[in-house]
């Protein structure tokens, strides 16, 4: 590290934390950008970027985009299925060793420090600061953007525990062959209901498919089979898969802290998976953004703590996540009536398309509904408590 004193360190080189440090770099600040991977690294992921996600990052994602996505191709429980389709660009399809590389060159070239292959191994809050340990040297800053992800060391540093839960993925790449791609040129494949509190899915890339599983913890056992059973539906040979990986997906307690003392987090360190959809690069964009504008407030003398992004993302996210959580849920105790809604009611689709493209919030769902829209509400609280007395049991059970 060439000098080791900074404005601001960001550890972990994720959406969220490249887009933290691409933010106050180009605003004239000295930031270190830290990863414990050699870039460019590949991570768990669909690499599908919808286009809130897109809206909400300053950054054209062409260069790194492999296929544009106009529909969902939906099937229930591996049975029936049917496409449903939008005039309007839902999402880009990209892969995460090019979005994630290209988002870190963006960073450096707006004058960022990078350092690959550098672990921060432990933080150490002081009353100017912290202070970052490396097995390349220390660096300090008065502000540490925490975006190490959903292992990082930052949230343990600080003891905060985000995560109220995880839900686990498990995925693969089907290199294409001859016509393997033409069925989802411009469409992704979700099997629903199938899974326990997730789905199954397809996302096209440039040449080939990426295909996974994910659902609540307690499904990890299942998944490996899971996922043999989507190739199967969708006459997949499984033997040509690639590059199996499992992961987790972090899911937010309702009203825990991102900020103590100089320090935020951001991302999946702050466990901003949306709940439903299992998205996570949204989050990730607008929650290195707002941590990225607070730093500046805070080094510009304007705040006199970093307490504004803790308001700033409940502000953009709290509601966000807690309605999603509510659909879910739902989602979950009926999905047979869900996916009739889907498939029938073009207003309901709409309202879906508006929702991945950032145009209708979670929250304003339920009210598009009407009068029954507290009804709704109520009924999604209660399911979500459902859920987590089956957590709690589950988890006493050790399951
Ligand atoms: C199987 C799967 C499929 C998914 N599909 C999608 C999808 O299609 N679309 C979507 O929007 N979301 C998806 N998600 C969620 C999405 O991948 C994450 O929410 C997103 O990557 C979060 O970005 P981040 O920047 O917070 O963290 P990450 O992308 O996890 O980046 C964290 C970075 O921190 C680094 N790091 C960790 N520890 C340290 C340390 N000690 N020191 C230094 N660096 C460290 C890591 O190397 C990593 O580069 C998926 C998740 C999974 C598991």
């Amino acid at each position: 590290m060439s000098t080791n004193r900074y404005d601001v360190i960001v550890a972990g080189a994720g959406p969220a934390g490249s887009t933290a440090a691409r933010i106050l770099a180009r605003a004239g600040a000295r930031v270190l950008l830290l990863d414990r991977a050699t870039f460019p690294r590949d991570k768990p992921c669909g690499g599908g970027v919808t286009f809130r996600a897109d809206e909400a990052n300053d950054l054209d994602l062409a260069p790194v985009t492999e296929r544009e996505i106009y529909g969902v191709r939906v099937s229930v429980r591996l049975g029936r299925r049917f496409d449903r389709t939008s005039p309007r660009l839902l999402a880009r399809m990209t892969q995460r060793s090019k979005l994630d590389a290209y988002l870190v060159e963006h960073a450096a070239c707006a004058g960022a420090e990078f350092r690959d292959g550098v672990a921060v191994r432990a933080v150490d809050i002081g009353p100017d600061g912290a202070v970052v340990r490396t097995d390349r040297g220390a660096a300090e800053a008065p502000v540490l953007i925490g975006a190490d992800g959903i292992n990082g060391v930052t949230a343990r540093a600080l003891g905060i525990e985000a995560a109220g839960e995880t839900a686990v993925a498990f995925e693969a790449n089907y290199p294409a062959l001859n016509g393997d791609m033409e069925p989802w040129s411009r469409m992704i494949g979700l099997d629903l209901a199938g899974i326990p509190g997730g789905y199954a899915w397809i996302f096209p890339k440039g040449d080939h498919l990426n295909v996974g599983v994910g659902g609540w913890k307690y499904t990890g056992p299942t998944l490996r089979h899971e996922l043999s059973r989507l190739c199967a539906y969708y006459g997949l040979d499984e033997s040509r898969l690639r590059g199996h990986r499992g992961y987790q997906l972090p899911l937010r307690r309702d009203d825990a802290p991102v900020v103590r003392g100089p320090a935020m987090l951001a991302g999946d360190a702050a466990a901003l998976v949306d709940p439903l959809s299992g998205e996570g690069i949204w989050a990730a964009f607008v929650s290195g953004r707002l941590a990225a504008t607070e730093a500046q407030r805070y080094l510009a003398g304007e705040a006199r703590d970093l307490s504004g992004y803790q308001r700033a993302l409940d502000a953009e996210m709290r509601d966000e996540i807690i309605a999603s959580k509510r659909l879910q849920a739902i989602f979950q105790r009926l999905p047979s009536v869900s996916v009739l809604m889907l498939k029938y009611n073009s207003t309901f689709w709409r309202y879906m398309t508006e929702i991945i493209r950032g145009e209708l919030t979670y929250p304003q769902l339920p009210k598009k509904l009407g009068p029954i829209a507290r009804l709704i509400e109520a009924w999604g609280d209660h399911e979500v408590r459902r859920h987590q007395r089956d957590l709690a049991r589950r988890t006493a059970r050790g399951g």
